[in-house]
């Protein structure tokens, strides 16, 4: 019998993986998983909603932008599929919060420790700019998941985009962003009924390629995590 927990993200992942909010958004997402990109040419696209993956007991949330057209879009899975992900699992895996180092689909047993990782967006965006509209769409299918994952501790963010949504979702409404300036690294603490929030820039194929994040200074924040958790020394 399903424990009351399962139950739980069974019902949310179901709601999550058929929502049909954003009519720009399922014309794209759809699209995309019809037309494919010619190196998958021959395999199945996801094309749905994304949900959250990992460890349901964790103490680190990690949350990203959204869905990569041909990622996570393609494979149904949070950065799964495309270099994105690979720099970010890889990551993981050195800061042993990750089984292996890479996420190809979702039966490559990849599991995931005391990280349990998901998006402001969940739907595969044109350009990979989702609107604000979006993701106040979105936002309901965020805090359902931070309802179910009364054991974090802290929030690692991916990107502006997935800071200043964490911001307004964790602050007073009539506290000032100006607050709480984004820089890689940049860690605030919430107050003591709040998880701590710690900025990443987002590990896109744009920054990584660049040099304007590299696997040192990626590394750094899941040091700074782990060392945050309760009982590091
Ligand atoms: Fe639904 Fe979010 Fe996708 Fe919009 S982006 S259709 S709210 S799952």
């Amino acid at each position: 019998m399903e424990s009351e927990e399962s139950t739980a993200w069974s019902n949310l992942n179901s709601q999550i993986t058929t929502c049909r909010l954003c009519p720009r958004l399922v014309a794209w997402r759809e699209s995309v998983a019809v037309a494919k990109k010619k190196a998958y040419a021959g395999l199945p696209y996801w094309g749905k909603p994304v949900t959250g993956f990992g460890d349901i007991k964790a103490r680190l949330l990690v949350v990203g932008l959204a869905p990569g057209a041909h990622g996570s879009n393609r494979t149904g899975r949070m950065f799964t599929g495309d270099s994105s992900g690979d720099f970010l699992y890889g990551a993981l895996y050195r800061a042993g919060f990750a089984s292996q180092p890479v996420s190809r689909d979702r039966q490559d047993g990849l599991d995931l420790k005391d990280v349990f990782i998901t998006a402001v967006g969940r739907c595969a965006p044109p350009a990979n700019k989702p609107t604000p509209g979006e993701l106040q769409n979105c936002s309901p299918w965020l805090e359902k998941e931070i309802d179910l994952l009364p054991t974090v501790e802290g929030v690692i963010a991916l990107g502006r985009i997935a800071f200043e949504r964490l911001l307004r979702l964790y602050l007073n409404p009539n506290e000032s962003l100006a607050n709480y300036p984004f820089s890689h690294g940049a860690f605030f603490s919430l107050g003591s009924t709040k998880p701590w929030l710690l900025a990443s820039y987002h590990p896109s194929r744009q920054n990584t390629q660049t040099g304007r994040l590299t696997a040192l200074m990626f590394d750094s924040i899941w040091q700074k995590a782990r060392a945050m958790l309760s009982g590091s020394e």
